[in-house]
């Protein structure tokens, strides 16, 4: 049995951030990871202002090979059923269109842990001691004894169903597949990241540049047909915006765990297993998980060496410090920052006073339209309520966190 201070399930950029808080306190933290490095992530890539202060904050410049071409995105171009089109650069600057299969292991080499991949977590026992987990690699079984766990395994996250069994029977789940395809001609521009508000559409739609094809994406409730909702992206792009693509030469998709953080249903862990990154239900708007995947993640590892320091319950510690990373997350979809404050990171409010009166009119309808597609996942009432607290508490209830 191996034996480490911290062990942390996932080598992506949670775990970057949280490692990289542990080492530099002289924690011997081990990473491991089910895929062999540089592993594929499923992404778009486009990071956040704030998250990418983090990473040149943290680990430095970003290697060129870390990006994809484009290397930058400018903003976020908002399409309306109505035919209006907005487009919002991001404050402060272009931001980088990260490779994620480079820019994470990137990002674990920088943080300084050892790293254990080709190696899956299974299970584990926490003793209140410490806890012993048990894993697989290539086809062998592992076992670890660690003072601390930290689930940073994403989305479907085992961690989260080892700790919680019953969790993913009661959060909504989606399913996200990408198409790429080659371009004979393509009008949408370049430099932004485009989202369709569009209920005709589904849940989540948008499209990119990237290395010379271009992504078409849909996003929807688990359990419809992707190549439908695809096929009928394509042509909406052909009929409304003059998009020519060829017939897709690749694809992908997986499982979302959309909606956590819209309602402040996030999951923190028990004892001495912590959860942090998507895990945890951290999601911003426009699916952006990037920035805060980071910033839970590093707050996770402070957590750890708080606790150590003055001897406290590593949850007592995690639980006060996530809560400003619940802030900014959960704010973001909150109606009141939405209206009266400023909770992205690129200026919707200015956008919107470009347009017309008449344009403005039927941006707001289709918006409208477009959330009552949310209606039977029941969110406005817990939404409501947290933005009530929020206003009245300056933060988010935390009973409602697990
Ligand atoms: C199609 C799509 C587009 C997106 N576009 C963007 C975007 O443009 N910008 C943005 O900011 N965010 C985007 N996101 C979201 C973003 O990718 C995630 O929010 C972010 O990667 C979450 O980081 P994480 O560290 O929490 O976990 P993840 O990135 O999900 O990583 C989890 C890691 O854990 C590993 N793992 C899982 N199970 C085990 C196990 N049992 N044992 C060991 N290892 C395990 C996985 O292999 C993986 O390496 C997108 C997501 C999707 C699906």
């Amino acid at each position: 049995m191996q034996s480490a201070d911290v062990i942390i399930v996932g080598a992506s950029l949670s775990a970057a951030a949280a490692a990289k808080r542990l080492v530099d306190a002289g924690l011997h933290t081990i990473i491991l990871e089910r895929q062999e490095l540089p592993r594929h992530k499923i992404c778009s890539g486009i990071l956040s202002p704030r998250g990418h202060r983090f990473l040149l904050e943290n680990f430095g410049p970003i290697p060129r090979e870390a990006l994809h071409d484009p290397t930058s995105c400018r903003g976020v171009s908002f399409h309306f059923p109505s035919r209006v089109s907005m487009s919002m650069d991001f404050f402060g600057g272009t931001t980088p269109h990260l490779h994620r299969r480079y820019s994470d292991h990137w990002a674990i080499k920088q943080s300084g842990a050892e790293v254990h991949d080709q190696t899956s977590f299974a299970g584990m026992e926490d003793t209140g001691r410490h806890v012993i987990v048990n894993a697989r690699r290539r086809g062998e079984d592992v076992q670890y004894r660690a003072r601390w766990v930290i689930g940073a395994d994403g989305p479907s996250s085992l961690v989260v169903r080892s700790v919680y069994p019953d969790y993913a029977k009661q959060i909504p789940w989606f399913f996200v597949g990408q198409k790429f395809h080659d371009i004979i001609d393509c009008p949408l521009d370049e430099d932004y990241f485009h989202f369709w508000f569009h209920p005709g559409l589904g849940h989540y739609t948008w499209s990119h540049a990237r290395d010379g094809k271009q992504i078409v994406g849909v996003g929807f409730k688990r359990g419809d047909n992707f190549d439908a909702k695809h096929r009928n992206v394509v042509k909406y792009l052909g009929d409304v915006h003059g998009v020519k693509l060829a017939e897709h030469s690749s694809h992908e998709g997986c499982a979302e765990n959309f909606g956590p953080s819209l309602i402040n249903r996030y999951v923190f862990g028990k004892g001495n297993v912590l959860i942090t990154g998507q895990a945890a239900g951290f999601l911003n708007m426009i699916g952006e998980g990037m920035s805060c995947a980071l910033h839970s993640g590093a707050i996770s590892g402070e957590a750890v060496v708080e606790a150590r320091l003055r001897n406290r319950p590593v949850q007592e510690m995690y639980r006060k410090m996530i809560a400003s990373e619940v802030r900014r997350t959960t704010d973001q979809w909150n109606p009141l920052k939405i209206a009266f404050d400023r909770p992205h990171e690129a200026d919707f409010p200015e956008a919107l006073m470009k347009l017309s009166l008449r344009e403005r009119g039927l941006v707001l309808r289709d918006m409208w339209r477009f959330v009552v597609l949310y209606k039977e996942f029941k969110w406005g009432r817990r939404i409501a309520a947290a933005a009530m607290h929020r206003l009245m508490t300056l933060g988010y209830p935390e009973k409602r966190w697990l």
